[in-house]
């Protein structure tokens, strides 16, 4: 028995999403440029994607580019409105995905003025530090939706009725947030918008990025001028429609997907609290991903739990997946500003869909089992 607690990291893909990519690999392998039968077919189902990805953020066909993943559609946003002008000011916060803070800190290399907003203890930045970091020269506002490490809901539709009387342009990171909470391009009131296929049982290296018509981003990468200019190179066809097919599942199912999450989740946190002390959560509790939870264990090494968690059959992270094998603790529990033993000893359980009560009892007592022989050791 193994138990798959981590789905902020990835998920598992439909099984109608196999057969999608099955089918590209397989039969419609044509090239979507081409214009003969084999590339009208391939053309059709690169439009049908479209479509479902569209529709998943009531988003028209034709604001969807398809990127590599939420990396590259992240640095899309980002470098793309960056490179259309010399210099500038950008808002973003402190507790972004890598992809975000990695192109920000290009950037002020690069000489734009960067804001890193810090978060509440909730880990919530508010439409009113976004109001007070505006300047005459603010460019854009990149602010995720929610957060990967402790799941925590940020104001984005808030932050885009401020921005909408200032004309300053706003991109959001979906990619946790799409599948879990309701997410509506329009509601939202973003220029931007990125979206991971792994993130929802969909291929990994695919994403897509929405852009409102009218906004004009500079190209990362230059070509043969696919996905309207903006995104040169061959589509990746398998990806791409193994995506509109997540993308078409999830907008049905992710209401009860979102509750099962939760469900699983909270047993788990009842269950592990019966059975051992010294636990906290990391991040507050009213606006949380339904299926997030960031624990901190006293007297116990967060690495070090991971590993007799996995031994024991329980695959969760320590901080993010993608900053694992890094000594250094989390930027966004160092964002919270926690004690240094909660930062050493957390850990993240992201719950999914396929998860059951059964596997949240079970994983309790293995986790209260692994603390206590780690905290064992340690005395
Ligand atoms: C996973 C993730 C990404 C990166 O997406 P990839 O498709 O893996 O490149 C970006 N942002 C957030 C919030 C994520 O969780």
């Amino acid at each position: 028995m193994r138990i798959y607690f981590d789905n902020s990291a990835t998920t598992r893909p439909y099984p109608e999403v196999v057969s999608a990519v099955n089918q590209a690999l397989l039969e419609n392998w044509g090239n979507p440029s081409g214009i003969h039968s084999f590339g009208r077919d391939a053309y059709d189902a690169l439009s049908a994607a479209r479509k479902q990805v569209g529709g998943l953020i009531n988003a028209e066909p034709g604001e969807v580019y398809f990127t590599s993943g939420g990396t590259e559609a992240d640095n899309l946003a980002i470098l793309g409105v960056a490179g259309r002008f010399q210099r500038g000011h950008i808002i973003t916060s402190s507790i972004e995905h890598a992809a975000v803070l990695g192109c920000c800190h290009y950037l002020e290399e690069q000489g734009f003025d960067i804001t890193f907003l810090p978060p509440d203890a909730e880990g919530i930045v508010s439409a009113a530090q976004v109001a007070q970091a505006l300047r005459p020269d603010t460019l854009l506002v990149s602010l995720m939706l929610a957060n990967n490490e402790i799941g925590s809901i940020q104001p984005v539709a808030e932050v885009g009725r401020l921005l909408a009387e200032h004309g300053v342009l706003l991109h959001t990171d979906a990619v946790q947030a799409v599948g879990k909470l309701p997410v509506d391009v329009q509601q939202l009131g973003v220029d931007m918008l990125t979206i991971s296929g792994h993130k929802i049982n969909g291929p990994k290296g695919i994403g897509a990025l929405y852009v409102r018509h009218g906004v004009d981003l500079q190209p990362l990468l230059f070509g043969g001028g696919q996905e309207r200019r903006l995104r040169s190179g061959t589509e990746n066809m398998p990806g791409i429609v193994g995506l509109g097919v997540a993308a078409e599942i999830t907008a049905k199912r992710w209401p009860q997907q979102a509750r099962q999450a939760a469900a699983v989740r909270d047993c788990f946190w009842h269950e592990l609290q019966q059975l051992i002390g010294g636990v906290v959560v990391n991040g507050g509790w009213s606006q949380r991903l339904p299926g997030n939870l960031n624990l901190s264990f006293q007297d116990v090494e967060g690495a070090a739990l991971l590993l007799f968690l996995d031994l024991a059959g329980v695959a969760v992270s320590a901080a993010s997946a993608c900053s694992s094998g890094r000594a250094e603790p989390s930027h966004v529990l160092q964002a919270l500003q926690l004690p240094e033993w909660r930062l050493k000893s957390s850990v993240r359980l992201s719950f999914g869909w396929e998860n059951t009560l059964l596997e949240a009892r079970q994983a309790a007592k293995i986790f209260a089992e692994q603390v206590e022989l780690l905290r064992r050791d340690k005395a």
